[in-house]
This record gives C-alpha cells, sequence and structure tokens, in this order.
C-alpha cells in the first residue's frame, strides 16, 4: 500500500455511485498523516454525502486552493478495504473491458464492505454456575426477575439468544447483567451467518482424506509448477490432463507449497454448484496447514460475505474457493491461483464490466509476481495460443490415474437410427439397450443433452445438411416470417431452400429437443428406471440440485439427464453409461467456437463414465457423424482436433489470433437500432481508419431480446486497451439516439 505524504492535503477519492470519475477533497485537519491510499472515507458529493475509496495523491496538488475544495467527512477505518494490487486490478479491469471505475471497483469490493457495515454480533446467554438450594431461595426473595431467568436458562441444552430471552421473559438488561457479574450467567458473543455451507460436506465421505502417492505425470507436473512458485515471478502454467488424470492433486500438491511458506491461494471453478465438492476435498486434505478455507461466491448472504472478505483480508483464511468473483479475494501474499476448467465459457461475467475470470486471473498473478495454474481436460484456443507463443508453461497428464481405461466412444448415426425406432427419434435402439442393460447390472446412466443448440438454425434429416454462410464458417439462420436464410456475423441472406441443397430431400426443416421431451420419452420406453432431471430449473434452487447429485450418488437414481452442468467436474464412481443424445446441436450455432464447444463437451461429458473401477462406455447420437470434433472426440485425439482448428481461426483472423471486441447496439425501435450501429461504424471508419478491423453491422442472433432490437459490430484488434480507449474516445463524440443503448464486449463469449 502507497501510504501517501504527511504533509500533502489533497487526495483523490472514488466515490461509489459518483458516475466512475474520481474528485479531489481537501483532508481536514484531524484527518492529517491518517490517510492511505484504499481506505473508505465519506465525502459530499453533489448534494448529498457518499462513501468511497481513497485512490492517491491528488495529480492537482499546488494549483488548486485547497480552500474552495471540499473536506474529506469522515475517516470510517484505519486499515485500507482494498489493496493495493486490487487497486490496480480494478483500474486495469475498467480500461481493458471498457466499463466505468466504479462499476469495476463494486466488482471487486462486496456491497457490505463497500457500505461499511460491521460484522453482527449476537450475544448468546448460559448458565455459568449452579446455586445452592438456599442460595436459589434468597435469589427468588430477594430478585424473582434474576431467579426467573435462572430457571430458565437452567433448563436450556445449548446458549440461547439474549435478546429474545429477555424480551420473551420481560426481564431488563439490568438484572442479566448483575447475573452476569455475579457469575451465575456467561454471555457469550457468536457472529451471526458464520457457518458456510456445512451441511453440504456430508458428501466428503466418497472422498479420500489421505494423500494419494501422485503418479510420474502428476510428480513431473508439480515439480515444474513448484520450481516456478520458487522463482518467486510471475508465471501462468497450463495444466492440461485428461478426465481422471489426477489434475486436482497437482494443485493441493502446489497449493500446500504455497500456504507453507506464509502464502495465500485462491481456487477458481466454474460453477457455484461445483464449490461445495471442492472446498470439502480441500478442507479435508489441507486441515494439517492451520489455515481457514473460506467459500466465495454469488450466492453468500451479506453476513457470510462480510465475514469471509474480513477473514481473509486478515490474513486468517488463506484459502478462498469460489465462482469468478473469488479471483477479488482480498488475501495478503497471495502466490498461486488456481483456475479449475479454465475453458469454461461460464467463467465470463454476463453484465458489466463484462470480464473473465481467467483472464482477469493471470493479470492479478502478474501484478503480484504469483503463479496461475489453468486446468483442463479441453483446454481454450486462447490458453494454448499463449503456450504456444512461450508465454505460458505447459504440463500434460496423459493418462488416467492407475491407468484407468479411457471410455470408448461409439458414434451413433441418428440418419440411419431414426428409422428404426418406432414412434420417437430421440433415442435410438442402441442407447435404449445400452440403458436397459445397466438397469440390469445395477449400473448407472447419464443421458445428456446439449442446450447450447440453436432451434432456428435448418437441417435436413436425410443427409444432416446444415447450410452454411458463404463468408463465415458459421451456419445461418433460418427466417420463417421471410422464408430466409442469414447469416448474423456479417449479414449475409439468401432465401431458405425448399429442398435440401445436399440431397434434394423436401424435409429440411427447423431442429430442437428439450429436456422436458427427452424425460417423457425416456418414461415411455424404459419405464421401470428411476429418472430424475436436473437442468436451468433444477439449477436455480439450490438444495434441489444438492438433493439430486446426493441421491444419484446413494444409487437412488438409475438414470440422471441433464445439461451442461453434468459436464463439470462430477465425480460418480458408478456411472458406467453416457449418452449424448444430440451431439451436433451445438456445432450448428452461429459462433465460431461451436466446434471447439462441441468438443470440449464430448470430451468432459465422455469423462463422466467410468471414474471408478468399471470402464465406461459412451454413446454419441449425432446426425452429422463425420463432423470434425465428432470425430477427433472419438479418437481422443486433442492434439489433431487443436491443429485444424486453430488452422481455421487463423485463416479466418478470428481469437486466438486476435481479441475481439463485440460492440451491442439495441433499442425498441428497429430502423432506429440499425441506423445508429451503421452510422456509428461509418463514422469508427472514417475517424479512426485502422484502428480495429470492422465487421458488420449486423443484427444480433438473437435479433430481439425483451422487446429490444439488436445489432452488432465486431472489431478485432492485436491491442485492446489501445483501442478500446480511443473507441471511447470517439463514442464521446457520436450522439446517438435516447432510445438506443450501446455497450462493448471486450473478448465476447457469448456471441448471441
Ligand atoms: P481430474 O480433476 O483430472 O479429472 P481428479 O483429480 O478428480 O481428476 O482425480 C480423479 C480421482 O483419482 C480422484 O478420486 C482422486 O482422488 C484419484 N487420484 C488422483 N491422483 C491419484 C493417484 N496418484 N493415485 C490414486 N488415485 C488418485
Ligand atoms: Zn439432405
Ligand atoms: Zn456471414
Amino acid at each position: 500500500m502507497s501510504s501517501l505524504q504527511p504533509d500533502y492535503s489533497i487526495v483523490e477519492v472514488l466515490p461509489f455511485d459518483g458516475g466512475g470519475r474520481v474528485y479531489s477533497y481537501a483532508i481536514p485537519e484531524a484527518l492529517r498523516g491518517k490517510i492511505t491510499a484504499g481506505q473508505l472515507v465519506r465525502v459530499p458529493l453533489g448534494r448529498s454525502t457518499r462513501l468511497g475509496v481513497v485512490w492517491g495523491a491528488a495529480a492537482r496538488e499546488g494549483q488548486v486552493a485547497s480552500e474552495t475544495l471540499k473536506s474529506i467527512l469522515q475517516l470510517c477505518h484505519d486499515t485500507p478495504v482494498i489493496t493495493e494490487d486490487l487497486r490496480k486490478l480494478t483500474e486495469w479491469l475498467a480500461s481493458y473491458y471498457a466499463a466505468p471505475l466504479n462499476s469495476a471497483l463494486e466488482t471487486a469490493l462486496p456491497a457490505a464492505v463497500r457500505q461499511g457495515v460491521r460484522v453482527v454480533v449476537q450475544k448468546k446467554l448460559k448458565l455459568a454456575r449452579k446455586l445452592e438450594a438456599d442460595e436459589l431461595a434468597k435469589l427468588r426473595k430477594r430478585a424473582p426477575k434474576q431467579a426467573a431467568l435462572y430457571d430458565f436458562l437452567s433448563r436450556q441444552i445449548v446458549a440461547v439468544d439474549r435478546s429474545t430471552t429477555l424480551k420473551g421473559l420481560s426481564i431488563g438488561a439490568a438484572s442479566c447483567d448483575t447475573m452476569i457479574e455475579n457469575g451465575i450467567v456467561a454471555e457469550i458473543g457468536e457472529q451471526i451467518e458464520r457457518a458456510v455451507y456445512e451441511d453440504e460436506l456430508g458428501e466428503s465421505e466418497f472422498i479420500a482424506a489421505t494423500a494419494p502417492v501422485l503418479n510420474k505425470e502428476q510428480s513431473a507436473a508439480l515439480d515444474s509448477i513448484t520450481c516456478e512458485l520458487n522463482n518467486g515471478a510471475f508465471r501462468a502454467h497450463l495444466l492440461h490432463g485428461v478426465t481422471g488424470s489426477g489434475k486436482t492433486e497437482v494443485y493441493i500438491g502446489a497449493i500446500r507449497e504455497v500456504l507453507s511458506a506464509g502464502g495465500s491461494a485462491i481456487f477458481l471453478v466454474p460453477e457455484v454448484a461445483l464449490t461445495p465438492q471442492t472446498v470439502g476435498r480441500l478442507r479435508q486434505r489441507l486441515a494439517d496447514m492451520g489455515t481457514r478455507v473460506v467459500v466465495w461466491h454469488s450466492h453468500l448472504s451479506a453476513g457470510e460475505r462480510f465475514d469471509a472478505w474480513m477473514a481473509m483480508a486478515r490474513g486468517e483464511a488463506r484459502l478462498v474457493v469460489g465462482a469468478r468473483s473469488a479471483i477479488f479475494a482480498p488475501v495478503p501474499n497471495l502466490r498461486c491461483i488456481v483456475v479449475d476448467e479454465e475453458h469454461e465459457p461460464s467463467y465470463k461475467q454476463g453484465e458489466s464490466p463484462l470480464y473473465h475470470g481467467r483472464d482477469v486471473a493471470v493479470y492479478r498473478a502478474s501484478l503480484t509476481g504469483a503463479v496461475a495454474v489453468l486446468g483442463s481436460a479441453t483446454p481454450s484456443l486462447e490458453s494454448l495460443a499463449n503456450v504456444r507463443a512461450g508465454k505460458y508453461g505447459i504440463s500434460r497428464l496423459l493418462s488416467r490415474v492407475d491407468d484407468r481405461a479411457m471410455p470408448t466412444l461409439r458414434i451413433l448415426d441418428m440418419k440411419r437410427e431414426v428409422l428404426h425406432t418406432r414412434g420417437q427419434s430421440v433415442l435410438s435402439r442402441p442407447l435404449v439397450d445400452a440403458l436397459r442393460l445397466r438397469l440390469e447390472r445395477r449400473e448407472q446412466s447419464i443421458l445428456f443433452l446439449n442446450r447450447r443448440g440453436f432451434s432456428r438454425m435448418m437441417i435436413c434429416p436425410e443427409c444432416g445438411f446444415v447450410p452454411g454462410c458463404p463468408h463465415c464458417s458459421i451456419a445461418l439462420t433460418y427466417h420463417r416470417t421471410d422464408e430466409t436464410l442469414r447469416c448474423h456475423a456479417c449479414g449475409h441472406s439468401e432465401p431458405a431452400p425448399r429442398s435440401c441443397p445436399g440431397c434434394g430431400s423436401p424435409k429440411v426443416r427447423g431442429r430442437g429437443t428439450g429436456t422436458q421431451k427427452l424425460e417423457d420419452v425416456l418414461r415411455m420406453v424404459i419405464p421401470e428406471a428411476r429418472v430424475m432431471r436436473l437442468d436451468a430449473d433444477t439449477m436455480g434452487r439450490k438444495n434441489l440440485f444438492r438433493h439430486v447429485l446426493s441421491d444419484f450418488r446413494k444409487g437412488k437414481i438409475d438414470i440422471l439427464m441433464g445439461t451442461q452442468m453434468l459436464a463439470k467436474g462430477l465425480d460418480f464412481p458408478n456411472v458406467t453409461l453416457v449418452g449424448i443424445v444430440d451431439a451436433d446441436l451445438s456445432l450448428h450455432i452461429p459462433d465460431f467456437r461451436a466446434s471447439e464447444r462441441t468438443f470440449q463437451l464430448l470430451v468432459q461429458v465422455a469423462g463422466r463414465a467410468g471414474r471408478g473401477d468399471r470402464a465406461g462406455e459412451v454413446l454419441v447420437q449425432t446426425f452429422t457423424p463425420h463432423a470434425a470434433p465428432i470425430q477427433y472426440a472419438k479418437k481422443s485425439d486433442f492434439d489433431g482436433f487443436l491443429e485444424d482448428e486453430m488452422q481455421q481461426r487463423l485463416a479466418h483472423g478470428y481469437p486466438p489470433a486476435r481479441h475481439l471486441i463485440r460492440h451491442v447496439f439495441k433499442g425498441r425501435n428497429e430502423e432506429k437500432v440499425a441506423f445508429f450501429a451503421e452510422g456509428w461504424v461509418k463514422f469508427l471508419e472514417e475517424k479512426a481508419p485502422g484502428l480495429v478491423e470492422v465487421r458488420g453491422p449486423a443484427p444480433c442472433p438473437l435479433e430481439k431480446l425483451q422487446d429490444h432490437y439488436r445489432w452488432n459490430a465486431w472489431y478485432f484488434t492485436d491491442r485492446v486497451v489501445r483501442a478500446v480507449n480511443r473507441i471511447r474516445e470517439l463514442r464521446e463524440e457520436f450522439v446517438f439516439d435516447a432510445g438506443v443503448i450501446d455497450s462493448m464486449d471486450v473478448d465476447a463469449i457469448d456471441l448471441m
């Protein structure tokens, strides 16, 4: 923390809700020498007062007469609420992701801390000593109220809440305090809302608490990470290990190194639902390291959040596990950041600032000289490009622990299979047979539905043909209203064919299947199976999600069906069959990452099979069995896929060849949106020729969302911060209609 000079008299403060600007304030006499960057202060702003953070010494000092300045009103805590590396991270976040500084700061500082909340202490009472019979008789006569409290407390097994008890018995605080002074009653302070997910750790029975002996590959990976940790300088390291190769053991080894050297670590997981499982495992394996392990994610209450935050800031909790926002944990001496399943799109925040947890992790590691370990069975092309450029180190785990077999993938060509299933075209004969076999053997199955698919694409059920854009290597979207096929990346449009351009079949149509329909079909064809569904509906309800997983573990469910979330890190030893119902659906979304996503999903989902002693089988239903990602996944050929896909990206100039900034324009009036999007892009190209390569504007794939029409333009660049700064400057000059809102998404993942 850069302490300010003691003789300065003006500081810059960033007020919350102040529009993201820093303002200069004078320091009143009483606070001279006490103000440090990062502190929480109260300042006047306009007609009201605001809380804000001291951002630094004023650049204008000496030039401004301090009498004309407003003064800081109050210093909330002596200790800064934000460390220097987090302040720098916040500034970078705002400039890189084109966000106002205060929204970046709000992202990094939980509301409970920003609002200056202190920990609420709940006072509890219990009996401190038993009274002799004569003592008690005296008390009854002299102080009946105290006697009543004594009687009540002597019947309690656990400590009771002080204020409710006193109110309930109509006893004054003074009587109670007298009893405390006399040593008859004890008062204990307990923080409210402190225990986090305690009950969810019940699942820990499935996790080995003792450390397994690392195999050769694991040891080699841990050695190189340890070496980087010992260098004490920033490093990013990709841990590329097949599913079930024991990546988590490598992370644990690295974290043990860090903790035993007195450092702190952050462990990011892609999904809130996965935190309890991971925390349970880490707590057990790191129980001897003398630190609290805290959980951090968006579902915490304000009290839980404040408690965890303080524990981290004070250095009591040196390991935090959480979803993307845990990257802003205020831990001192940060040495290591683990990003598990680094390829997961859920690391990208969906609202401003649209930051990517993995990329922020790498940047924060660079600020503190820490090691960022990015792990995945299917790393993103972005991270692999960084490895190839020599920026990241890499370790590979090519085999499963104890040389367990990789699951075998069997591809089912649905063009043929639908001919053999009477009545329904959702489940093929071989998949139904395989499910029945598992029932007989008392083994479990997972059915996976690929919901990233887009129902409005056109597909031929006879030959699997999907019309694509001649300019963009993505599928065209079918517009029923005017019978056209359009590209939502470049604006290309053509009439929708009445018969399949591939085989001439007249049966071409839009396509899509829901989890509900799958469940109905399943109950019809295998009525004796116990089936449960996990999708967005169940995901929203925290307890239901946990109960379903817990029941599945206990064997109370035969077939678990669900979407993407089943692909993430869950470990079920008795699952020997995984069925992928519609593997190719995600192939045809208008997104240049469609192949990558499909390949990742297949490999990750397949990885859920055969994690116990028995070998696993994976059945993949598809209309396009020869599509590259499906073929590569079948052969478990990651390198082949990577080579192929990287070629495609480079050929089109897509990420990771360059960065993509997506600029979205939306409004209720479609013509206005189009008009301003086009006008702006023309203005940008005139004013800053060559700053970025522009594609579009064109309607977004999701053209209308909540009654708003949406257009987008894509900007490609090698230098994000320079481009973003210039575009923001120009954007100030260009006046939009009030009914048109625009926003920029740097390194966009969601292209809908
Ligand atoms: P990944 O994250 O790579 O999919 P995990 O780290 O979850 O794999 O490991 C899969 C399983 O193998 C876990 O149950 C873990 O306890 C176990 N395991 C990991 N490493 C070893 C090892 N060296 N020897 C035996 N079992 C191991
Ligand atoms: Zn066809
Ligand atoms: Zn196109």
